[in-house]
């Protein structure tokens, strides 16, 4: 914002500045009649929604607001929370509520502050006017907690203020600090938010104080998880935005997130209010489908998915890892070639990942409750509790006998024939070939990810020679492989 360099009292005598001017949302202004316009769909505006003006905007510099002290420009002719605020006086706001709640509700008034140094006395007479007008109408603030005193909160409920608002924001004390505080060049800190937020409730009561909160400002679904949570032990509401992004703002190239997101954070907020689930019912990990069957978390696998049929009837399986040892499994593991076995215990650790690490709330016994609940809303089919039928358990020892069979668990063991390759994950592959290097024959493990060698190890006992073929074949695409080795004509049939 651009700085202003005269004293209070000649900014309020050279400009429109709070307690005598305020800034009203454009709807609150429709609504009033102070702006021509309809709204879509001739909706009511329920709330009118006020803001404090200041020629520096606000002295805070929050990375995605509209106000913030260095986005450029003139704050009267900025925008907030992406639309205009058109700069009216407080008193004939104050009169047009009175007249308007004559007619019908008004619903309620708002009255926003921002940082500045009179925001405070400012708040008080800005509220006292519209409450000596309009005596009935319901009145919140919603203040800016890093100037909030005990004495404000206590004053404001005798002009009539039942509700205060903070603007958290922040889903979690590290966002907190990169997009309003130190990280952001701005004053607020978590701690002195948390402060005032509990001492609001303390002095306002259960369900008397909001936390707004901005989802997609980088916090992970955990994060409002988790707030969503904290705020309902505490009785306090959480009054949920969805960020999108204000020209010339810090996080101006930001991009929103996507509408699925928010309405699946929306979702998950009316559970927590509304019911019982426990924290732990919420498993809480951005997981999405790769490749059909594929369920991954953070680029790591964590579950898998299959399907077919069976006669008339569609079998669809699944199962997500709730904790393994990777040692064990690579221990047991049979492997063509004994240079697969590293190479396996570090794909393994770089793509697949559990349910212990990404979520050690979620408790077996909450995710199959989950499970029973959920399939038969995805699926349209009622879930029917029974047992496996004799037959069913007869060919499950047949095929269990197979499964463990020595032929079965030989199949890699022909020598004679090139191992197919191992899949640890989506497009992540161990391939072993044996080949002919000098006049040695030697197995040749590589670990591929989409497509490409990203290690390499031989059956041998020369370490160097691994290295060297490490350094020759890593991020080569493995279709080429042989042509840069030049085994094309060595391999072993
Ligand atoms: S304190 Fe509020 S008004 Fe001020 S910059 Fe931050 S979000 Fe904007």
């Amino acid at each position: 914002m651009s700085k202003v360099a005269i004293s209070s009292s000649l900014q309020a005598e050279q400009f429109r500045i709070s307690p005598e001017h305020t800034r009203i949302s454009m709807a609150a202004a429709i609504e009033l009649g102070l702006k021509p316009g309809r709204l879509y769909r001739d909706v009511r505006c329920g709330c009118i929604n006020l803001l404090q003006n200041y020629p520096e905007g606000c002295y805070a510099n929050c990375t995605y607001c509209g106000l913030a002290r260095e986005r450029p420009g003139i704050p009267e002719n900025n925008s907030f929370i992406r639309v205009a605020w058109p700069l009216v006086p407080t008193d004939l706001v104050a009169e047009k509520i009175a007249e308007r709640e004559a007619e019908v509700d008004v619903g309620r008034v708002c009255i926003a502050q921002v940082q500045d140094h009179r925001a405070n006395a400012d708040l008080l007479d800005m509220t006292k006017r519209v409450h000596c007008a309009a005596p009935a109408v319901p009145i919140s603030g919603l203040l800016n907690a890093t100037t909030t005193t005990d004495d404000l909160l206590l004053e404001l409920k005798t002009y009539g203020v039942d509700k205060i608002g903070f603007g958290l924001d922040a889903a979690s004390e590290e966002i907190f600090y990169t997009v309003r505080g130190r990280g952001a060049r701005g004053p607020h800190t978590w701690e002195q938010h948390w402060d005032r937020i509990r001492l609001a409730r303390r002095l306002y009561g259960p369900m008397n104080i909001n936390c707004h909160v901005i989802v997609g400002l980088g916090e992970t679904d955990c994060d409002l998880i988790k707030l969503f949570f904290a705020l309902k032990a505490e009785q306090i509401e959480a009054y949920v935005f969805s960020f999108n992004s204000e020209l010339g703002t810090t996080m101006q190239h930001v991009s929103r997130q996507p509408i699925k997101r928010h309405r699946r954070v929306q979702l998950a907020k009316h559970l927590i209010e509304t019911t019982d689930l426990p924290e732990s019912a919420f498993v809480c990990v951005d997981a999405v489908l790769r490749h059909a069957n594929e369920i991954e978390v953070g680029g790591k696998r964590i579950a898998g998915t299959g399907g077919g049929w069976i006669g008339d009837a569609a079998v669809v399986v699944g199962n997500v890892l709730f904790d393994f040892r990777y040692d064990i499994l690579v221990d047991v593991w049979r492997f063509p070639l004994e240079s697969s076995r590293p190479l396996a215990d570090y794909a393994l650790r770089q793509r697949v990942t559990t349910l212990k690490k990404e979520a050690p709330w979620v408790k077996p016994a909450d995710m199959e409750r989950v499970l029973i609940e959920e399939l038969p809303r995805v699926f349209c089919r009622d879930v029917m509790p029974d047992h496996l039928t004799k037959e069913e358990l007869r060919h499950s020892h047949t095929v269990g006998a197979k499964l463990s069979s020595s032929d079965y668990l030989n199949l890699h063991a022909d020598t004679t024939r090139q191992p197919r390759p191992l899949k640890i994950a989506a497009e992540t592959f161990i391939h072993s070939e044996r080949i002919e290097l000098g006049a040695r024959k030697v197995g040749i493990s590589m670990l591929v990810h989409q497509g490409i060698i990203q290690e390499v190890r031989l059956d041998t006992s020369e370490n160097g020679e691994s290295l060297r073929m490490d350094d020759e074949l890593d991020g080569v695409p493995f279709e080429e492989w042989r042509q840069r080795v030049g085994f094309c004509e060595k391999e072993v049939a």
